[in-house]
């Protein structure tokens, strides 16, 4: 699709153009396997030689077809999807990172994130420095050591809502000749385009907002293209030096810049984990994309409605949401995501967590769940659930205090959910 189309043209019709008499909605490719005349052929597809599918937990026309789109809504040069947004984050330090070597991350991340850090991979030898995001520039280009391969952090952070200053954190990388990965999962690329502001790679839970509808779990990873493995060829050697179980492939000489970072994840890793996305759930989540850019609209509103309503009540100790005057982030906010932020709000009630506890309990409108960025509104209390692994100085670290509820807001009418806030808070 055009270059120059706008970002709501994208969301409905990126990543797949019907030809005469093909189907106009994208087709469902619901096979394991695909057919070859010869050997030859399907080995030349081994051999990445040829492109072309050959088997689905590498690579289905489907999910490619889905990945092109958000592919083309980040402004990247190639992307993949796969099973689940944990799986995107694994990947996208796996892929350039091994026992032995140590990653950056900003300390406010979501919950699933931290322990797949700080726990799993940490296991496999992999060491995370968790570091402030409103570090300063010392602080950060302090953190980096000689065996460095990424930073990583997010957007918009789930739940503490902290803005990233992509800028700051883009430019220490560099310094340091290691890319900048973003998860990008709760401002979209309709909110945020990560690239612009200099992050190399982008991750999406595409569980949130892209599907929108809380009806598949999904991932995907897109590269800007923009970051020379071969100019840090020392550094990388996943990507610079041959892949012997890849037939002596160098993923950074045979597909560039562009390609090299997907084409291994997909080559070498996909293969190993097999990680992959359904192409039903691909199917499912480019329904929700086609309407990404209306509904990311319609949430940003509801959420700063809910947020100024909370802001004037009594019984409200404090409200976190970005895209209020009075939030630390304001200003950081509007730079990276000049027209709104996300529908998630979260607030302490006074009375801490018991009154958190029965405040949730007395809404009728927003279920308690462990989900966010659906059209349905949902709650959650982080301390006791998602976050229930961490100490509660952790949990203050990570920018998610033990009285916080998180509210995700929506495709309600704002007027039925503010009724609704307003008639939980007199049961406190
Ligand atoms: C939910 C989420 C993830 C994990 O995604 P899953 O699809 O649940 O595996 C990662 N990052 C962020 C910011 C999330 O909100």
């Amino acid at each position: 699709m055009k270059n120059n189309y706008s970002i709501e043209t994208k969301c409905v019709q990126g990543g797949y153009t019907a030809g005469n008499g093909e189907p106009r909605q994208i087709p469902i490719i619901q096979s394991t396997t695909f057919k070859y005349t010869t050997s030859e052929e399907m080995g030349k597809l081994f051999d990445l030689e040829a492109s072309g599918y050959f088997y689905s937990r590498l690579q289905n026309p489907t999910c490619d077809t889905v990945a092109a789109k958000i592919c083309e809504l980040e402004g990247g040069t190639a992307s993949m999807l796969l099973s689940s947004g944990q799986a995107a984050s694994f990947f996208s330090i796996f892929n350039i990172a091994n026992c032995g070597d140590h990653v950056i991350s900003s300390a406010s991340i979501y919950g699933g994130t931290y322990n797949l850090f700080a726990v799993t991979m940490k296991k496999m030898g992999i060491d995370f420095t968790f570091i402030d995001p409103d570090c300063t520039e010392e602080e950060l280009n302090a953190a980096f050591r000689e065996n460095t391969k990424a930073v990583f952090g997010e957007t918009l952070a789930n739940p503490a809502l902290t803005v990233l200053d992509i800028e700051k954190f883009a430019k220490a990388a560099h310094a340091h000749g290691v890319p900048l990965i973003i998860d990008n999962t709760f401002a979209t690329p309709v909110n945020c385009r990560p690239f612009e502001h200099g992050a190399d790679i982008v991750t999406h839970s595409t569980t949130k907002y892209m599907d929108g509808h809380g009806a598949a779990v999904g991932g995907c990873i897109v590269d800007s293209g923009n970051f020379d493995w071969m100019a840090h060829a020392e550094k990388f050697p996943g990507l610079c030096t041959p892949d012997e179980s890849y037939h002596g492939i160098t993923y950074a000489e045979r597909f560039g810049k562009e390609g090299a970072f997907i084409y291994k994840a997909t080559a070498q890793l996909m293969r190993d984990f097999g990680a992959t996305q359904s192409p039903q759930n691909a199917f499912i989540l480019n329904l929700g994309l086609e309407s990404l850019h209306v509904r990311m609209a319609r949430h940003c509103e509801n959420a700063t409605r809910v947020a100024k309503f909370l802001e004037s009540h009594e019984k409200i100790g404090w409200v976190n949401y970005p895209g209020l005057e009075s939030n630390k982030y304001y200003e950081l906010a509007k730079k990276y995501m000049p027209n709104g932020t996300c529908g998630v709000v979260s607030f302490g009630i006074k009375g801490g967590r018991a009154a958190a506890e029965k405040f949730m309990k007395a809404l009728k409108i927003a279920a308690i769940e462990t989900h966010v960025a659906d059209a349905r509104s949902c709650c959650l209390h982080p301390a006791s659930s998602t976050h229930r692994q961490m100490t509660d100085e952790e949990l203050t670290a990570a920018g998610v205090p033990s009285d916080l509820v998180r509210l995700s807001c929506g495709l309600e009418h704002y007027n039925d959910l503010i009724a609704d806030i307003a008639s939980a808070l007199e049961e406190v």
